[in-house]
Protein backbone atom coordinates (compact mmCIF):
# COMPACT_ATOMS: atom_id res chain seq x y z
CA UNK A 1 0.00 0.00 0.00
CA UNK A 2 1.03 3.57 -0.85
CA UNK A 3 -0.37 7.21 -0.51
CA UNK A 4 -0.79 9.04 -3.35
CA UNK A 5 -1.86 12.54 -3.34
CA UNK A 6 -3.76 14.14 -6.24
CA UNK A 7 -5.13 18.01 -6.41
CA UNK A 8 -8.91 18.89 -7.25
CA UNK A 9 -10.02 22.08 -7.36
CA UNK A 10 -12.31 22.64 -4.42
CA UNK A 11 -14.89 24.49 -6.71
CA UNK A 12 -15.37 22.19 -9.67
CA UNK A 13 -13.09 19.30 -9.19
CA UNK A 14 -11.07 19.93 -12.18
CA UNK A 15 -7.36 19.40 -12.28
CA UNK A 16 -5.19 21.76 -10.56
CA UNK A 17 -1.97 22.08 -11.85
CA UNK A 18 0.95 24.79 -10.87
CA UNK A 19 1.29 28.22 -13.37
CA UNK A 20 4.34 28.89 -13.73
CA UNK A 21 2.83 33.02 -14.61
CA UNK A 22 0.79 33.64 -11.79
CA UNK A 23 3.19 31.05 -8.97
CA UNK A 24 -0.35 29.49 -8.27
CA UNK A 25 -2.09 26.40 -8.44
CA UNK A 26 -4.80 26.87 -11.89
CA UNK A 27 -7.63 25.46 -12.51
CA UNK A 28 -7.77 25.39 -16.51
CA UNK A 29 -11.76 25.05 -15.86
CA UNK A 30 -13.36 27.32 -13.15
CA UNK A 31 -10.12 29.75 -13.64
CA UNK A 32 -10.01 29.00 -10.02
CA UNK A 33 -6.56 29.86 -8.50
CA UNK A 34 -5.07 28.94 -5.14
CA UNK A 35 -2.03 29.98 -3.22
CA UNK A 36 0.52 26.50 -3.18
CA UNK A 37 1.85 28.11 0.44
CA UNK A 38 -1.28 27.50 1.86
CA UNK A 39 -3.61 25.54 0.07
CA UNK A 40 -4.59 22.26 1.66
CA UNK A 41 -7.51 20.68 0.61
CA UNK A 42 -5.49 18.34 -1.84
CA UNK A 43 -6.65 14.81 -1.07
CA UNK A 44 -4.52 11.74 -0.36
CA UNK A 45 -5.61 8.54 -0.58
CA UNK A 46 -4.24 5.09 -0.30
CA UNK A 47 -3.93 3.33 -3.00
CA UNK A 48 -2.54 -0.10 -3.47
CA UNK A 49 0.83 -0.44 -5.33
CA UNK A 50 2.98 -3.69 -6.36
CA UNK A 51 6.44 -3.86 -7.04
CA UNK A 52 6.96 -4.85 -10.28
CA UNK A 53 10.00 -6.97 -11.14
CA UNK A 54 13.03 -6.26 -10.53
CA UNK A 55 11.43 -3.96 -7.18
CA UNK A 56 12.48 -0.85 -9.12
CA UNK A 57 9.04 -0.46 -10.91
CA UNK A 58 6.18 0.63 -8.46
CA UNK A 59 2.77 0.76 -10.01
CA UNK A 60 -0.53 2.42 -8.75
CA UNK A 61 -3.96 2.70 -9.60
CA UNK A 62 -5.42 6.40 -10.31
CA UNK A 63 -8.17 7.32 -8.90
CA UNK A 64 -9.24 9.79 -11.14
CA UNK A 65 -9.89 6.56 -13.57
CA UNK A 66 -8.45 3.76 -12.44
CA UNK A 67 -5.89 3.62 -14.95
CA UNK A 68 -2.24 1.77 -14.25
CA UNK A 69 0.62 4.32 -13.23
CA UNK A 70 3.73 2.76 -13.62
CA UNK A 71 6.70 4.75 -12.42
CA UNK A 72 9.94 4.29 -11.03
CA UNK A 73 10.60 3.60 -6.87
CA UNK A 74 12.30 7.04 -6.59
CA UNK A 75 9.59 8.93 -8.75
CA UNK A 76 8.32 11.50 -6.52
CA UNK A 77 5.59 13.08 -9.11
CA UNK A 78 3.71 12.46 -11.97
CA UNK A 79 0.92 11.88 -13.77
CA UNK A 80 -1.26 9.49 -14.83
CA UNK A 81 -0.40 8.45 -18.40
CA UNK A 82 -4.24 7.71 -19.24
CA UNK A 83 -6.36 10.76 -17.97
CA UNK A 84 -3.38 13.02 -16.79
CA UNK A 85 -4.05 13.56 -13.46
CA UNK A 86 -1.20 14.53 -12.05
CA UNK A 87 0.06 12.66 -8.75
CA UNK A 88 2.39 12.69 -5.90
CA UNK A 89 4.06 9.82 -4.42
CA UNK A 90 3.67 11.09 -0.71
CA UNK A 91 6.45 8.69 0.71
CA UNK A 92 8.74 10.14 -1.65
CA UNK A 93 8.73 13.89 0.12
CA UNK A 94 8.27 13.33 3.26
CA UNK A 95 10.43 11.73 6.33
CA UNK A 96 14.01 11.36 5.26
CA UNK A 97 13.06 12.53 1.97
CA UNK A 98 11.75 15.81 2.43
CA UNK A 99 13.25 18.46 0.99
CA UNK A 100 13.67 21.31 2.65
CA UNK A 101 13.40 24.39 0.21
CA UNK A 102 12.50 23.83 -3.80
CA UNK A 103 12.38 26.57 -5.91
CA UNK A 104 9.19 26.53 -8.10
CA UNK A 105 9.38 26.77 -11.90
CA UNK A 106 9.42 30.10 -13.12
CA UNK A 107 9.68 29.16 -17.17
CA UNK A 108 6.93 27.20 -18.51
CA UNK A 109 6.93 24.29 -21.69
CA UNK A 110 6.20 27.40 -24.10
CA UNK A 111 8.81 29.49 -23.11
CA UNK A 112 11.00 25.82 -22.79
CA UNK A 113 10.98 25.57 -26.18
CA UNK A 114 11.50 28.88 -27.75
CA UNK A 115 14.38 28.88 -25.73
CA UNK A 116 15.54 26.00 -27.77
CA UNK A 117 14.76 27.63 -31.06
CA UNK A 118 16.84 30.51 -29.90
CA UNK A 119 19.45 28.39 -28.96
CA UNK A 120 19.83 26.90 -32.40
CA UNK A 121 19.79 30.16 -34.28
CA UNK A 122 23.21 31.58 -35.13
CA UNK A 123 24.87 28.03 -35.02
CA UNK A 124 26.14 28.22 -38.46
CA UNK A 125 27.92 24.39 -37.99
CA UNK A 126 24.57 22.89 -37.16
CA UNK A 127 23.36 20.43 -40.68
CA UNK A 128 20.68 22.23 -42.21
CA UNK A 129 18.52 19.25 -42.15
CA UNK A 130 18.92 18.85 -38.17
CA UNK A 131 16.85 22.80 -38.61
CA UNK A 132 13.91 20.83 -40.54
CA UNK A 133 13.81 17.00 -39.76
CA UNK A 134 14.78 17.28 -36.22
CA UNK A 135 12.05 16.76 -33.92
CA UNK A 136 11.25 17.43 -29.94
CA UNK A 137 10.31 13.94 -28.80
CA UNK A 138 9.94 14.88 -25.46
CA UNK A 139 9.45 17.61 -23.50
CA UNK A 140 9.40 18.08 -19.49
CA UNK A 141 9.91 19.98 -16.23
CA UNK A 142 11.44 17.63 -13.57
CA UNK A 143 12.20 19.04 -10.09
CA UNK A 144 15.82 17.41 -9.61
CA UNK A 145 17.02 16.56 -6.43
CA UNK A 146 19.73 18.61 -5.34
CA UNK A 147 21.94 18.68 -1.77
CA UNK A 148 23.58 21.79 -1.00
CA UNK A 149 26.57 21.89 1.64
CA UNK A 150 28.37 24.47 3.28
CA UNK A 151 31.74 24.33 4.65
CA UNK A 152 35.31 26.04 5.17
CA UNK A 153 38.26 25.48 3.17
CA UNK A 154 42.05 26.20 5.09
CA UNK A 155 44.31 26.46 2.53
CA UNK A 156 48.63 26.93 2.35
CA UNK A 157 49.52 27.01 -1.13
CA UNK A 158 52.85 27.19 -2.72
CA UNK A 159 53.76 28.63 -6.28
CA UNK A 160 56.80 29.16 -8.32
CA UNK A 161 56.85 31.84 -10.73
CA UNK A 162 59.88 34.31 -12.62
CA UNK A 163 59.55 37.69 -13.86
CA UNK A 164 62.17 37.91 -16.93
CA UNK A 165 63.53 41.56 -17.73
CA UNK A 166 65.20 42.53 -21.27
CA UNK A 167 67.71 44.93 -22.62
CA UNK A 168 70.12 45.91 -24.63
CA UNK A 169 73.58 46.90 -23.46
CA UNK A 170 75.58 47.86 -26.94
CA UNK A 171 75.57 44.98 -28.80
CA UNK A 172 74.44 42.66 -26.39
CA UNK A 173 70.50 41.96 -25.52
CA UNK A 174 70.54 40.49 -22.09
CA UNK A 175 67.75 38.82 -20.15
CA UNK A 176 67.18 38.26 -16.40
CA UNK A 177 65.14 36.27 -15.04
CA UNK A 178 64.19 36.41 -11.60
CA UNK A 179 62.78 33.02 -9.02
CA UNK A 180 60.31 33.67 -6.39
CA UNK A 181 58.76 31.20 -4.43
CA UNK A 182 54.95 32.68 -3.21
CA UNK A 183 53.18 31.66 -0.39
CA UNK A 184 49.45 31.96 0.37
CA UNK A 185 47.44 30.38 3.30
CA UNK A 186 44.23 31.40 4.60
CA UNK A 187 40.50 30.11 4.49
CA UNK A 188 37.45 30.47 2.37
CA UNK A 189 33.93 29.76 3.49
CA UNK A 190 31.16 27.89 1.01
CA UNK A 191 27.46 28.02 1.34
CA UNK A 192 24.63 26.34 -0.64
CA UNK A 193 27.41 24.56 -3.10
CA UNK A 194 24.96 22.52 -5.22
CA UNK A 195 25.11 18.55 -5.96
CA UNK A 196 22.87 16.85 -8.29
CA UNK A 197 21.19 13.68 -5.97
CA UNK A 198 19.83 11.96 -8.82
CA UNK A 199 21.96 9.32 -11.01
CA UNK A 200 19.70 9.64 -13.35
CA UNK A 201 20.14 12.90 -14.67
CA UNK A 202 23.44 13.59 -16.48
CA UNK A 203 25.54 15.43 -14.10
CA UNK A 204 27.20 17.54 -16.99
CA UNK A 205 23.85 18.68 -17.59
CA UNK A 206 22.92 20.13 -14.23
CA UNK A 207 26.06 21.22 -13.61
CA UNK A 208 26.41 23.68 -16.59
CA UNK A 209 22.62 25.01 -16.12
CA UNK A 210 24.03 26.22 -12.79
CA UNK A 211 23.83 28.73 -11.04
CA UNK A 212 20.09 28.59 -9.47
CA UNK A 213 18.88 31.69 -7.22
CA UNK A 214 18.21 29.98 -3.76
CA UNK A 215 16.55 33.29 -2.88
CA UNK A 216 13.84 32.94 -4.58
CA UNK A 217 13.38 29.39 -2.61
CA UNK A 218 10.44 28.74 -1.17
CA UNK A 219 9.58 26.09 2.17
CA UNK A 220 8.68 22.86 0.13
CA UNK A 221 5.40 22.11 -0.60
CA UNK A 222 4.36 19.31 -2.84
CA UNK A 223 1.94 21.74 -3.52
CA UNK A 224 4.45 23.05 -6.10
CA UNK A 225 4.84 19.90 -7.67
CA UNK A 226 1.36 19.10 -9.92
CA UNK A 227 2.02 19.35 -13.73
CA UNK A 228 5.59 18.12 -13.30
CA UNK A 229 7.87 15.36 -12.56
CA UNK A 230 9.91 14.87 -9.48
CA UNK A 231 12.34 12.45 -8.34
CA UNK A 232 13.86 11.92 -4.70
CA UNK A 233 17.57 11.62 -4.29
CA UNK A 234 19.38 8.56 -4.95
CA UNK A 235 22.72 9.31 -4.61
CA UNK A 236 23.23 9.90 -0.57
CA UNK A 237 24.81 12.91 1.03
CA UNK A 238 27.73 11.09 2.13
CA UNK A 239 28.79 10.36 -1.62
CA UNK A 240 27.65 13.44 -3.15
CA UNK A 241 29.61 15.37 -0.48
CA UNK A 242 33.07 14.14 -1.88
CA UNK A 243 32.03 15.73 -5.58
CA UNK A 244 30.97 19.20 -3.48
CA UNK A 245 34.40 18.73 -1.46
CA UNK A 246 36.21 18.49 -4.49
CA UNK A 247 34.15 21.93 -6.12
CA UNK A 248 35.25 23.39 -3.15
CA UNK A 249 38.90 22.31 -3.45
CA UNK A 250 38.99 23.52 -7.14
CA UNK A 251 37.65 26.79 -6.38
CA UNK A 252 39.72 27.51 -3.84
CA UNK A 253 42.92 27.09 -5.28
CA UNK A 254 41.85 29.00 -8.39
CA UNK A 255 40.95 31.67 -6.17
CA UNK A 256 44.42 31.67 -4.55
CA UNK A 257 46.27 31.65 -7.92
CA UNK A 258 44.45 34.94 -8.89
CA UNK A 259 45.90 36.40 -6.08
CA UNK A 260 49.57 35.73 -7.41
CA UNK A 261 49.60 38.91 -9.11
CA UNK A 262 51.94 39.88 -12.63
CA UNK A 263 54.93 37.68 -13.04
CA UNK A 264 55.43 36.42 -16.27
CA UNK A 265 55.01 32.79 -14.87
CA UNK A 266 53.72 31.25 -12.11
CA UNK A 267 52.89 27.49 -11.40
CA UNK A 268 51.19 25.93 -7.98
CA UNK A 269 53.83 23.88 -6.92
CA UNK A 270 52.59 21.91 -3.62
CA UNK A 271 49.62 22.91 -2.32
CA UNK A 272 47.17 21.54 1.37
CA UNK A 273 43.27 22.39 1.50
CA UNK A 274 41.59 20.80 3.83
CA UNK A 275 37.72 20.86 4.42
CA UNK A 276 35.87 20.88 7.61
CA UNK A 277 32.48 19.93 7.39
CA UNK A 278 29.39 22.44 7.52
CA UNK A 279 25.77 22.78 6.80
CA UNK A 280 24.16 20.13 4.45
CA UNK A 281 20.51 20.80 3.28
CA UNK A 282 18.49 19.32 0.54
CA UNK A 283 16.32 21.05 -2.15
CA UNK A 284 14.27 20.67 -5.56
CA UNK A 285 15.83 23.32 -8.25
CA UNK A 286 12.91 23.47 -11.70
CA UNK A 287 14.58 21.98 -14.78
CA UNK A 288 13.30 21.38 -18.38
CA UNK A 289 14.44 18.70 -20.12
CA UNK A 290 14.20 18.17 -24.20
CA UNK A 291 14.83 15.07 -25.79
CA UNK A 292 15.35 15.95 -29.89
CA UNK A 293 15.22 12.71 -32.18
CA UNK A 294 17.45 13.23 -34.91
CA UNK A 295 19.29 10.49 -37.75
CA UNK A 296 18.34 8.08 -35.17
CA UNK A 297 19.80 9.48 -32.53
CA UNK A 298 18.63 11.18 -29.48
CA UNK A 299 20.19 14.73 -28.54
CA UNK A 300 19.15 15.46 -24.63
CA UNK A 301 18.98 19.94 -23.80
CA UNK A 302 18.31 21.29 -20.46
CA UNK A 303 16.95 24.32 -19.42
CA UNK A 304 17.54 25.96 -15.57
CA UNK A 305 13.68 26.85 -15.16
CA UNK A 306 14.10 29.17 -12.95
CA UNK A 307 16.86 31.63 -14.95
CA UNK A 308 16.22 30.37 -19.10
CA UNK A 309 20.03 29.03 -19.23
CA UNK A 310 20.14 26.55 -21.93
CA UNK A 311 22.53 23.50 -22.72
CA UNK A 312 22.79 20.89 -24.84
CA UNK A 313 25.29 19.06 -27.05
CA UNK A 314 24.30 19.71 -31.46
CA UNK A 315 26.21 17.83 -33.76
CA UNK A 316 28.16 19.69 -36.58
CA UNK A 317 28.77 19.82 -39.57
CA UNK A 318 32.03 18.87 -41.06
CA UNK A 319 31.49 19.77 -44.55
CA UNK A 320 30.44 23.05 -43.46
CA UNK A 321 33.45 23.64 -41.01
CA UNK A 322 35.50 23.02 -44.07
CA UNK A 323 33.67 25.57 -45.91
CA UNK A 324 33.85 27.87 -43.23
CA UNK A 325 37.66 27.66 -42.40
CA UNK A 326 38.17 27.79 -46.29
CA UNK A 327 36.54 31.39 -46.72
CA UNK A 328 38.45 32.47 -43.43
CA UNK A 329 41.66 31.34 -45.29
CA UNK A 330 40.80 32.84 -48.39
CA UNK A 331 39.55 36.22 -46.51
CA UNK A 332 42.90 36.04 -45.21
CA UNK A 333 44.48 35.54 -48.42
CA UNK A 334 42.75 38.42 -49.87
CA UNK A 335 43.16 40.68 -47.15
CA UNK A 336 46.94 39.73 -47.50
CA UNK A 337 46.89 40.72 -51.19
CA UNK A 338 45.21 43.86 -50.51
CA UNK A 339 48.36 45.02 -48.01
CA UNK A 340 50.69 44.01 -50.09
CA UNK A 341 49.18 45.82 -53.02
CA UNK A 342 48.30 49.11 -50.80
CA UNK A 343 52.47 48.47 -49.81
CA UNK A 344 53.20 48.40 -53.64
CA UNK A 345 51.39 51.40 -54.59
CA UNK A 346 53.37 53.42 -51.44
CA UNK A 347 56.20 52.76 -52.59
ZN1 LIG B 1 -12.15 24.58 -10.84
ZN1 LIG C 1 -6.07 8.45 -14.57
Amino acid sequence: MSELKDFKCPNCGGRLEFDTRTQKLKCPYCDGSFDPEVFDEGSNYTVSSDKWEDDNIVVYTCESCGGTIMADKDTAASSCPYCGNPVVMVSNVSGIYKPKKVIPFLLDKKQAKERYREFLRGKTLLPAKFRSEATIDEIKGIYVPYWLFGGKANARMWFDATRVRHWNEGDYMCTETSYYKLFRSGAVRFANVPVDASSKIDDLLTESIEPFDLDQAKDFSENYLPGYFADRYDISAEESRQKANSRIANSTSSLFSSTTGMYDTCVPSSSTISISQGTQDYVMYPVWLLNVDYDGKIYTFAMNGQTGKFVGDLPSDNKKLVSIMASVFLGVTALMTAVQYILYLMR
